[in-house]
């Protein structure tokens, strides 16, 4: 069986596909293993799905090689496009099918899933745009030569993703890759392998060949390893932890040097002037710190505030995050779900304990909500000191740190105090401060006076130990096309 009929309370019954897909088909792995896949809110299993091996992992890569030296390399630019517009219409048509296996399998709120899923949608829409507006250019070095630049796919691409935006890292991860004309083996994360699955199915549906778009399931240290240091993958695109980002360059390099990009951890300063609209400041550092359960990247988990309003902000902002709904990811209030897993949870609580040990004051939550899922309290620490690890290092999870500064020059130097430099915000009224301290800040996106509003057409990344390349925009088009020069020996020039 590679499917299996599934429940969710706000779409009911649908079949849920388990295998591995491969050349349009779910297929079971070599070995036969499956692994089970558990929802945060319960705890309990959802079903299981099939498990890639190293195996699976060369016959996926050997699908996705077969397809980009065959066929595919005679679609027309403008069909890709019209593949990804296709998908993406499909994404906007399954909505809630999508959104509700999001929130069973991660526990992210319903109506965030779905926000997730139109997120995702535009992304493929807009890599669709791309696929036939991809350029080469010529250049004149002499009058008897003739030389043209041409825009070439990679190749292969192995996709490695993780388990905080399942579909949306889905999309970012194919729609660029497919408007450039590469094709894909795509490893979701073990911790939320379904919507990736039912994604691939409507790849089929949309008219993809076989072998263009393959997506497995199955673990970092075997399946996604073998991606890494695959021999006939020509590069890996990977979002996660910097951790397993070292081990991936470190495979590439091992292997056969195939390109990399990354996008990996942070832990992004939101800073807040005396003269900021308090109000919209408080609701955007709230929203920048416990959206996705404080499981993003990009997360505001540092946050520093003028003295000049940081008792007020640190009261109000207290009030604030008290109000956030925490619950079923599916009752239509909750803002925030549980945790993703049991590991997860432990991280976190351990933070939340690390803090309370370094001298750190717990303004309001620090607590388990609840005996059943992975729900922690949304949790403030204040007066937190640079040195202090919960000041440091990601916590992945709905903790905020919160400091105090004077002047704009300590802002910029304690948000810059980090190894990270994925992203930042500055809330303040004043358009000198907000440019001023945006140039400063070493961070791949800088918010003013808002946070976490990613675009699609906006190019997304790190500075610093955050990553390699940009995803998102015209940029991330750089990271699946190589650039080849022709040059042409012309016959005796026909002037002069
Ligand atoms: P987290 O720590 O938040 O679970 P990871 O960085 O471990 O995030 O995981 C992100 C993705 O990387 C997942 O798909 C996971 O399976 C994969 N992964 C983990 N370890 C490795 C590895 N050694 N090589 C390749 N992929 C890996």
């Amino acid at each position: 069986m590679t499917s299996i009929q599934l429940e969710t309370p706000t779409t009911g019954k649908y079949e849920q596909p388990t295998g591995l897909f491969i050349n349009n088909e779910f297929v079971k792995g070599v070995d036969g293993k499956q692994f089970e896949v558990i929802n945060p809110t319960n705890e309990k299993v959802i079903c299981s799905v099939h498990e890639a091996s190293e195996k699976d992992v060369d016959i996926a890569v050997a699908a996705a090689r077969k397809a980009f030296e065959g066929d595919w390399r005679k679609v027309t630019p403008n069909e890709r496009g019209k593949l990804l517009v296709k998908l993406a219409d499909l994404f906007d048509e399954r909505s809630d099918q999508l959104a509700a296996i999001e929130s069973l399998d991660n526990g992210k709120a319903f109506t965030m899933a779905k926000g997730d899923v139109a997120a995702a949608s535009g992304c493929l829409r807009y890599y669709g745009g791309w696929a036939d507006k991809i350029e080469g250019k010529v250049v004149d070095t002499s009058p008897d030569t003739f030389n043209y630049i041409r825009k070439e796919p990679i190749g292969v691409c192995g996709q490695i993703i993780p388990w905080n935006f399942p579909l949306l890292m889905w999309a970012w991860k194919i729609g660029p890759a497919i408007a450039c004309g590469n094709t894909v083996v795509l490893k979701t994360a073990e911790q939320t392998p379904l919507s990736g699955l039912y994604a691939a199915n409507l790849c089929k549906e949309a008219g993809f060949p076989p072998g263009i778009v393959n997506v497995i399931s199955g673990f970092g240290k075997i399946a996604g390893a073998a991606i890494a240091s695959h021999m006939d993958v020509d590069k890996v695109a990977f979002t996660g932890s910097t951790l397993v980002g070292r081990q991936i360059m470190k495979a590439a390099a091992g292997s056969n040097l195939k390109k990399v990009t990354l996008e990996l951890g942070g832990k992004s300063p939101n800073i807040v002037f005396d003269d900021a609209d308090i109000d919209n400041a408080i609701s955007w550092v709230n929203f920048g710190i416990f959206f996705n359960h404080g499981q993003c990247c990009c997360a505001g988990s540092r946050v520093y505030v003028q003295e000049g309003i940081y008792d007020k902000f640190v009261q109000r902002f207290k009030e604030r995050a008290q109000k956030n709904v925490v619950g079923d990811p599916f009752a239509a209030d909750t803002f925030q779900g549980p945790q993703v897993s049991q590991i997860q949870f432990d991280r976190i609580m351990g933070y939340i304990k690390a803090g309370q040990d370094e001298g750190a004051t717990i303004v309001t939550g620090g607590k388990r909500k609840g005996n059943e899922g992975y729900f922690i309290e949304p949790t403030i620490f204040a007066d937190v000191k640079d040195d202090m690890s919960i000041m440091q290092e990601e916590i992945f999870g709905p903790v905020c740190s919160i400091a105090k500064f004077k002047t704009k020059e300590d802002a910029v130097r304690l948000g810059n105090n980090t190894t990270y430099g994925l992203a930042a915000a500055v809330h303040t009224s004043n358009l000198n401060t907000a440019i001023e301290v945006s140039n400063a800040l070493k961070a791949g996106t800088v918010w003013v006076n808002t946070y976490n509003t990613l675009h699609w057409q906006l190019p997304f990344g790190g500075f610093k130990s955050s990553g390699i390349g940009r995803e998102l925009g015209e940029a991330a088009l750089d990271n699946y096309l190589q650039t080849k020069t022709v040059s042409i020996r012309l016959g005796d020039a026909l002037f002069g």
